[in-house]
């Protein structure tokens, strides 16, 4: 059965902490979704709070991704000790999902009497390029003029948060405007399991591929998700099968490389990268610039460049960050009736949001570290007790422990010293004068961005 709450739910899951996920969603659920008017269930009044405020655009975009019709979102304090079992709810939400799907179908009808799947929301105009994503932005408009084509299947992967949805349903969106004949479907491919199942149990399994076999565009997203359950991947393959070779357009989305996803088959993984496999990467300063001053704009929001820079300097994890960020930057500004910067300036917002880092090479940290500091890395890395030279060795030693967690040992090797207590010592002496040196949290935080940006 297809449970819409179950659904967002997996997908919040992937967006934030396991420790935010378990303490803010565990005991949540869909009341429902009538008229576009969702609530939701939850345990006290602070949850409510604590929702609506850190996490209501990652709810709204999930459940709008399972193509709820939003209107507004309530959350409701359920007065049972316990919040109501979700099979009780799936029945309910069942039933508010197909009449929104139903809703949702007649919204598009001006344009088509199909049910795409689409959110008509993403759109290529509000998909700010930089140059995280100006391959894959050209890519995708090459296949808007000529779909089926060069770019088929297109492979597009990239971290979560970095616009792979919004890129995909925006190439859908397009190819229906200038197309509005086409017959195109989007779905997650979690969506197209539940259906295909469902299809099956209801003795409807020919007609599920028929549906499928008509389409000039199949939109699958988050195929990481892909499951090895035999039949489905069975049944998704042949589909591909059918499509590629009446040359209509795939588009593929995921967190990895299909390689790099367990459950896939072989055959299938190689088939997805045909054509190649475009990336979406975390976007640099100028781009997170760029792109907040669109949203901004998007909004209706002023703002200052210098909170803008702000924000794009302490938000390094994906775009949805950036986003909410920014969001709560501008509630709070309009609640507090100060600006943007003043609420900065005086302390009211701290932002430092940053993803574990990618590993890197020690080697890379070692010329990272010697070049910040002006050293050719044979001297950074050789006997010289000068202060300056001796606090980058240091520096370098406190970067590999962290970044790396290289042992003291392998560490007292890359930097050129005799034994592993120096290391250690030299650490420590780091760690000691972090707390209190301010331009040193400054270089090591730099260096940092040297590293891995
Ligand atoms: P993913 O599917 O990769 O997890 P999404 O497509 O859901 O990411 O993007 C997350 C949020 O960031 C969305 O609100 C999306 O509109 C926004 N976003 C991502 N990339 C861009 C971009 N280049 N320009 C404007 N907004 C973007
Ligand atoms: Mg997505």
């Amino acid at each position: 059965m297809y449970d819409v709450w179950k659904n967002a739910l997996a997908e919040i899951e992937q967006k934030i902490s396991p420790a935010n996920f378990s303490t803010w969603f565990q005991d949540t659920s869909l009341i429902s979704t009538k008229n576009g008017n969702v609530r939701i269930g939850v345990k006290n009044t602070f949850f409510v709070k604590q929702l609506r405020n850190r996490y209501l655009d990652i709810i709204k975009t999930a459940l709008e991704n399972n193509n709820v019709v939003i209107n507004t979102i309530d959350f409701e304090v359920q007065t049972s000790s316990k919040v109501k079992p979700r099979s009780r709810e799936i029945t309910k939400t069942d039933i508010d999902l197909k009449s929104h799907v139903k809703n949702y179908a007649k919204t598009l009808k001006t344009e088509s009497s199909r049910q795409t799947g689409l959110n008509k929301k993403y759109t290529l105009d509000s998909f700010v390029v930089g140059s995280n994503n100006d391959l894959a932005v050209s890519v995708a408009k090459s296949i808007i003029d000529s779909p089926g084509s060069r770019y088929n299947p297109f492979f597009l992967y990239g971290g979560p948060g970095l616009g792979k949805t919004h890129l995909v349903q925006a190439i859908g969106n397009e190819l229906l405007r200038r197309n509005p004949n086409f017959k195109i479907f989007y779905t997650p491919i979690a969506h197209f399991y539940s259906d295909f199942i469902d299809a099956i149990q209801n003795g409807k399994g020919r007609e599920f591929s028929r549906k499928f076999e008509k389409l000039d565009c199949l939109i699958i997203d988050d195929f990481q998700f892909i499951v090895g359950k035999e039949k489905s991947q069975e049944e998704f393959f042949n589909i591909f099968n059918d499509l590629y070779q009446l040359n209509k357009q795939i588009i593929v989305t995921s967190d990895r490389l299909p390689s790099q996803i367990k459950t896939v088959d072989e055959r299938l993984a190689t088939r997805l990268t045909w054509a190649g496999a475009f990336d979406l990467q975390l976007p640099k300063f100028e781009d997170k610039c760029a792109i907040l001053k669109a949203k901004a704009e998007l909004m209706g929001a002023e703002i200052e460049d210098e909170a803008i820079e702000y924000l794009a300097e302490n938000v390094n994890t994906n775009i949805r960050d950036l986003e909410g960020e920014l969001s709560s930057l501008l509630v709070m500004s309009e609640v507090r009736g100060l600006t943007p910067l003043e609420l900065i300036e005086n302390g009211s917002i701290y932002v430092n949001k940053t993803s574990k880092l990618r590993p890197t090479s020690p080697k890379q940290v070692v010329e990272k570290v010697a070049k910040f500091y002006n050293l050719p890395v044979k001297e950074m890395c050789g006997k010289s007790r000068v202060a300056h030279i001796k606090n980058a060795r240091q520096v370098a030693m406190f970067l590999l422990s962290k970044e790396l967690s290289l042992s003291t040992n392998k560490i007292a090797s890359e930097v050129g010293v005799k034994d592993h207590t120096t290391v250690m010592h030299g650490i420590k002496k780091i760690e000691k004068d972090l707390k209190l040196n301010f331009t040193l949290r400054d270089e090591i935080e730099s260096i940092k961005e040297k590293i891995y940006g």
